[in-house]
């Protein structure tokens, strides 16, 4: 058995690797696809130190400083079932999609999110070259730009509010007859005088020149009638969705199906740690993961030197 096994191979649970190793004992990582989001990412300029690096050369820098370490890397694993340890000290086992199952005294969960599609055409197709999901990440890139953002919840108009400050104007579309966004949110939205609000607006296709966005298509559900709208980038925000469906049961989860932590990345499970996207850490960005994940490791180590053997 491990003393300590990272679920998930993204900058979470790399960073947890590293740390755990560091202390000299022995540690796992298990991920369905090692580099997690960041090997979906093109251009990353806010990770301090790097000023710009591109997603596969980073999960390749990543994969390195993991191996650096006596750490034992099982890729293209994925976790179906968490089955905690009856005891305090106990061991936890995760049972994997291929019929193994890993023991281990300390776990540090960190399974990561995905960002909820809209599934219109061209989606996909221009992913990267112009549709976006982070506006942390790509706000800069669309400097004095038309943006569109679709969803008006929360996330949505925190988006806008951002975006505005940045580009040049922001169309919100938000497919229900009213934003469901905190009041205090909604208004500051309307006092920026760069954006406009579309209700009761269903996205219908984001459509492209030369290879990048141009506009998109939306239908209003009030008159029925199809408009275009021209702009260089789309944010989509119509949720994040944390990778934890196969904790359900066995985990404390948010009503969004995070993995609720406490402040040293402690779950409901006393030796269950967990880290980055997947929990309920608030912004979920790659610095934050990294430093979420050595923040997990480093409790799993004070739980082991804590807590006897059971
Ligand atoms: P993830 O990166 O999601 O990694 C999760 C890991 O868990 C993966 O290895 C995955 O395969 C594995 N996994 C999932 N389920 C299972 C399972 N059941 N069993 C085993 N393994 C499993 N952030 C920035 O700071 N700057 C940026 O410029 C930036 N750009 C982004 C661009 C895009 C297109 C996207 C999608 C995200 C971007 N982000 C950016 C956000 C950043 O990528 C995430 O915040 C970060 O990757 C989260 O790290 P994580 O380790 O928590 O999870």
């Amino acid at each position: 058995p491990f003393e300590v096994l990272v679920v998930g191979g993204g900058p979470a649970g790399s960073s947890a690797a590293i740390y755990a190793a560091r202390k000299g004992i022995s540690t796992g990582i298990v991920a369905e696809r090692f580099g997690g989001q960041v090997a979906d990412t093109m251009g990353i300029e806010n990770l301090i130190s790097v000023p710009y690096t591109e997603g596969p050369k980073l999960v390749a820098a990543m994969e390195q400083h993991v191996k650096e370490y006596d750490v034992d890397i099982m890729n293209l694993q994925r976790a179906e079932k968490l089955i905690p340890s009856a005891s305090r000290g106990g061991l936890h086992e995760v049972h994997l999609a291929n019929g193994a199952s890993l023991k281990s005294r300390t776990l540090v969960l960190s399974t990561g999110a995905r960002w909820r599609h809209i599934g219109v055409p061209g989606e996909e197709e221009y992913r990267n070259k112009g549709v976006a999901y982070c506006p942390h990440c790509d706000g800069p890139l669309f400097k004095g730009k038309r943006v569109a953002v679709i969803g008006g919840g929360n996330s949505g108009v925190e988006a806008a509010i951002d975006l505005a400050g940045i580009v040049g104007h922001v169309t919100l579309l938000e497919f229900a007859d009213e934003l469901k966004a905190d009041d205090v949110l909604q208004k500051k939205l309307r006092s920026l005088k760069n954006v406009e609000i579309l209700t009761s607006a269903q996205t219908t296709e984001i459509f492209g020149e030369n290879g990048k966005v141009s506009g998109l298509k939306y239908r209003d559900r009030q008159s029925d009638e199809v408009h275009d709208v021209s702009l260089e980038g789309v944010f989509i925000q119509i949720g994040l969705i944390p990778n934890t469906e196969w904790l359900k049961g066995s985990i404390e989860l948010s009503q969004h199906g995070e993995i609720i932590v406490d402040d040293r990345g402690e779950t409901s499970i006393p030796g269950v740690f967990a880290a980055g996207d997947a929990t309920t850490v608030p912004y979920k960005q790659i610095v934050i993961s990294m430093g979420d994940g050595s923040k997990a490791a480093l409790s799993a180590f004070d739980f082991l030197i804590r807590n006897p053997e059971a």
